[in-house]
């Protein structure tokens, strides 16, 4: 019989991950802050909603939260209830010196911890294709892949604890790089007179491409359509978490810690709760165009 696995954080993440894993064959009991959500997911998902207590019962305990933070209070109120032998698995975007934290009290009660970040955005967790970057014991990912096959296409067991939360932080703050960067490219060529479509599709068959140039600002930024799947504030989150990374390094890094300067000063002025293509709105607001 497939293990049973319990998932909290039912958010734009967490709902469809967790449905995967139970059309996947695995048991899943699923939790969230606001139960309107369980009660939703256990409908659509045929999931069975729980108290907390009782998702301590699975041996696979996923966690999708917006930080570190949100986690380790979880923990904290679990670990009474956490039978030893059990895996921890948290796919929030989290901080890498916190989750060592974690790690280590859980590891107190015999229960292992995975960080398992992942990439590929709501589209990628709805259709099971994510790429997961997983930190911890090699024994520990051995046991836990099955369940990560079930959600993710790319799984990766890229070094001990934290290492995968390290890694989302550094490819998150690639995404910021490569967002605002191609937005202030794009908005001077439409004040030089180029379409913004005629100038993608050239930079998209040249070097200067990337997601941003490829997926995020056609389909959302020049369509005007804005679709809200990964929050500002969220984002901004993940390239500060990048910085500790970058200090941790001891290494000049400039244009990393301008591009957080700069999120810093998007997410202030457009909102935390905006999606992250949105701080492309704040280099409209500067050029006086629209990316369109
Ligand atoms: P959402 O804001 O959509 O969902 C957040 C979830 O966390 C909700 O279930 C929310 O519950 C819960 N939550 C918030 N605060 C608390 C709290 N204090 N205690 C308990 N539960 C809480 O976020 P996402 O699903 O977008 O993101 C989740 C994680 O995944 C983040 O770390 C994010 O950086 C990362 N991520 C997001 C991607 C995306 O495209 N959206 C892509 C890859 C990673 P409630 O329903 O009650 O609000």
């Amino acid at each position: 019989m497939k293990p049973k696995a319990a998932f909290l954080g039912l958010g734009a993440m967490g709902f469809p991950i967790a449905c995967n894993l139970q059309r996947a064959g695995f048991t899943t009991l699923v939790w969230n802050r606001t139960p309107a959500k369980v009660e939703e997911h256990a409908r659509s998902c045929q999931t069975k909603a729980v108290e907390l207590a009782e998702a301590a019962s699975a041996e696979f305990i996923f966690s999708c939260l917006p930080t570190s933070a949100e986690v380790a209070t979880l923990v904290e109120q679990m670990l009474p209830h956490l039978r030893p032998e059990s895996i921890w698995i948290d796919c929030t975007s989290g901080d890498p010196e916190a989750s060592r934290r974690i790690a280590a009290e859980l590891g107190k009660a015999g229960v292992a911890f995975l960080d398992a970040p992942v990439s590929g955005g709501t589209d990628g967790a709805e259709k099971g294709t994510l790429t997961v970057m997983v930190g911890g014991s090699e024994e520990a990912y051995e046991k836990a892949l099955p369940l990560l096959q079930a959600v993710g296409e790319k799984i990766v067991r890229v070094g001990p604890t934290g290492a995968g939360h390290a890694l989302k932080a550094v490819n998150n703050t690639l995404l910021a790089v490569n967002l605002w960067a191609a937005g202030e490219g794009l908005a001077a060529l439409v004040k030089q007179g180029v379409d913004p479509r005629v100038a993608l599709a050239v930079i998209n068959a040249s070097s200067g491409r990337s997601n941003a140039t490829e997926n995020l600002i056609p389909e959302r930024v020049v369509t005007r359509a804005w679709p809200n799947t990964f929050k500002l504030g969220l984002l901004t989150k993940d390239v500060g978490i990048g910085m500790k990374v970058l200090d941790g390094a001891r290494m000049p890094a400039p244009l990393l810690r301008l591009t957080s300067e700069v999120f810093q000063i998007a997410k202030r002025e457009i909102g935390p709760e905006a999606d992250h293509v949105e701080a492309l709105k704040l280099i409209e607001r500067w050029a006086g165009v629209e990316i369109a």
